[in-house]
């Protein structure tokens, strides 16, 4: 297995209810190692820009105005097989379909408030760190 870096965000909802150490220590706990991090709060383009693969998706523009409301957590994560690691402790999209222990189990509100985003291959996970993150500020 090779050591993979992938992009977290948590995502408004989690924020809001101030569960950013109880997701940390998920990540943490399934062997992720936070090599990046900060809070910001992305502008309508930010958000565009990032979903851009969703853009005809007929949830877009909820989606970026959820992801626009308030604060959220951009992560770079390390580790064994970091992107598929990060999937399996987030859980499925829907929290109702999330294998119980999940971070979205555990936390999402629905399928839009889900609490996290985590990439979905290592291709997308080299864009989106580029997109959030200064390699300076990236220090594994
Ligand atoms: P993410 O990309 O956030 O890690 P994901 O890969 O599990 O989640 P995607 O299909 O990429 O899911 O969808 C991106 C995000 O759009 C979801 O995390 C969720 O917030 C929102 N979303 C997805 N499907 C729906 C839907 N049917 N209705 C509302 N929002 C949705
Ligand atoms: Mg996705």
């Amino acid at each position: 297995m090779a050591i993979e870096r992938t992009l977290s965000i948590i995502k408004p909802d989690a924020t809001a209810r101030n569960l950013t150490g109880k997701i940390i220590d998920k990540l943490e706990s399934a062997g992720l190692r936070v090599i990046a991090q900060k809070r910001t709060r992305w502008t309508r383009e930010q958000a565009e820009a990032f979903y851009a693969v969703h853009q005809e998706r007929p949830f877009f523009n909820d989606l970026v105005a959820f992801m626009t409301s308030g604060p959220i957590v951009p992560q770079v994560l390390e580790g064994e097989n970091a992107v598929a690691k990060n999937r399996e402790v987030m859980g499925a999209t829907n929290p109702a379909e999330a294998d119980t222990g999940t971070i979205r189990a555990e936390f999402a509100e629905n399928i839009e408030r889900n609490s996290v985003h985590g990439s979905d291959s290592v291709e997308n996970a080299a864009a989106e760190i580029a997109l959030c993150f200064n390699d300076e500020d990236i220090v594994g």
